[in-house]
């Protein structure tokens, strides 16, 4: 059953059918341009995207964007792969996130650590009282 989306290129309402929400017009456009890309790619391997983007004339903003949805491999300056962070999609250096969210994904978890060792604490309490108990009991014996 297909619905009416927005594409996501030129923001026309088109009939949506499944993939990416890209209207018909954009993806032959789309097309287009991935197949100069990788033919570029293969004729200059790991050739950085900035290069690729003034050697083709394409905005560095459009291959990005394909670079982001996973459509398009293309090396940064540096000559490895862009990644992006796996929460935001913020681009990144290393590891699976960006700092922003590495450092709201390890609050959590200092805040559940926090939560655990407090429940250890209480339950250790708990038993001090419980001893403290019996050994008064012990004691008026
Ligand atoms: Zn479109
Ligand atoms: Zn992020």
């Amino acid at each position: 059953m297909p619905e009416l989306k927005n594409c996501r290129r030129c923001n026309k309402v088109f009939s949506f059918v499944a993939g990416l929400p890209i209207c018909p017009s954009c993806t032959r456009e789309d097309e287009r341009i991935f197949d100069e890309v990788s033919m570029y790619i293969r004729d200059n391997p790991g050739v950085p995207l900035t290069v690729v983007s003034k050697e083709l004339k394409i905005s560095y903003d459009k291959l990005m964007k394909y670079v982001k949805e996973g459509r398009l491999q293309i090396r940064s300056e540096s000559g490895a792969f862009y990644k992006f962070c796996e929460k935001c999609g913020e681009m990144i250096m290393h590891g699976k996130f960006c700092k922003k969210c590495e450092r709201h994904i390890s609050t959590v978890l200092d805040v559940s650590k926090k939560s655990l060792q407090d429940k250890i604490m209480e339950s250790e309490r708990n038993k001090g009282d419980y001893r403290f108990l019996a050994h008064d009991k012990d004691e008026k014996k």
